[in-house]
C-alpha cells in the first residue's frame, strides 16, 4: 500500500482470532472517537454493491450459487465455498484484496486530510495477509481458544468442530501474541476489556507523538 497520502497518520492494525472480540474492541475505540475502518465490513459493502466491479467478478467466478434470492452475495454461502477450497479462497482474495486496499487508502487519505492523528484498521487476517508491515502498531485482541469457540458458537449455528476448523486456517494464538505491540486481554468480562481500552488509547497517543518526533518505537 502506498502510504504517501496519509504518512502523518499513526496507523493501528487491530486484529485477533475468530470470535476473540475485534468488533467489540473496535466499537469501544470508535466510541472514544477514534476513526475505525472495519475491512470485513468494507469487503461486505463491496460485495453488496451490485454495480461494482467486485460484485460482477464474484458472480462471474463463483456463479449464482453464492447469491441469495434477491441476487445479493450471500456471505455465508461464499464463505462456505471458499473455506472448502484453497484455490477458490485465492480467487476470492485476488478479487477482493485490491478493491479493499484501494478503498482503505482512499478513506485513510480522507482521514489524514481532515486532521486525524490516529486511524484504526480492523483486519481479521492482518498477519496472514501481511498488512502488519503497513501499520505503525499491531493491537491483538486475545482470549483462550475455548472462549473463541464458545463465543463463535453463541452467535452462529456452527459446531465446535467447525469453529476449530476456521481457527486452524488462521494464524495461531502464539503467532499473533508474538507479533503484538499491544495486547487487549479479552479473557474475562466486557468491563475488563473496557478498562484496558483507556490504557491502549494513552499508548497510541504516545506512539503518535513518537512518530511525529521521528523516534523509533
Ligand atoms: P469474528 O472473528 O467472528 O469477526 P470478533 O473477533 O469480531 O468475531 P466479536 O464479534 O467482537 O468478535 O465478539 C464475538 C462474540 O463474543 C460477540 O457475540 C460478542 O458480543 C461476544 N463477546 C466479546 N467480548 C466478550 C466478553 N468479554 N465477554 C463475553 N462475550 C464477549
Amino acid at each position: 500500500m502506498d502510504r504517501s497520502g496519509f504518512s502523518q497518520l499513526y496507523l493501528v492494525g487491530l486484529t485477533g482470532g475468530l470470535g476473540s472480540g475485534k468488533t467489540t474492541a473496535g466499537t469501544l475505540l470508535a466510541e472514544a472517537c477514534l476513526p475505525v475502518i472495519d475491512t470485513d465490513q468494507l469487503a461486505h459493502e463491496l460485495l453488496t454493491d451490485r454495480k461494482g466491479a467486485a460484485y460482477a467478478e464474484v458472480v462471474k467466478r463463483f456463479g449464482k450459487a453464492v447469491l441469495d434470492r434477491w441476487g445479493r452475495v450471500d456471505r455465508q454461502k461464499l464463505a462456505d465455498v471458499v473455506f472448502k477450497s484453497k484455490r477458490k479462497r485465492k480467487v476470492l482474495e485476488k478479487i477482493l484484496h485490491p478493491a479493499v486496499e484501494e478503498e482503505v487508502a482512499r478513506r485513510l487519505q480522507a482521514l489524514a486530510a481532515s486532521g486525524e492523528r490516529i486511524a484504526i484498521l480492523e483486519v481479521p487476517l492482518l498477519l496472514e495477509v501481511g498488512w502488519d508491515r503497513f501499520v505503525d502498531c499491531v493491537v491483538v485482541v486475545d482470549c483462550p481458544e475455548e472462549s473463541q469457540v464458545e463465543r463463535h458458537m453463541s452467535r452462529t449455528d456452527e459446531s465446535a468442530k467447525q469453529a476449530q476448523a476456521r481457527m486452524a486456517a488462521q494464524a495461531s494464538r502464539k503467532e499473533r501474541l508474538d507479533r503484538a505491540d499491544f495486547v487487549l486481554d479479552n479473557c474475562s468480562t466486557l468491563q475488563h476489556l473496557v478498562a484496558q481500552v483507556e490504557g491502549l488509547i494513552a499508548s497510541l497517543n504516545k506512539g503518535w507523538l513518537a512518530k511525529m518526533n521521528g523516534e523509533q518505537e
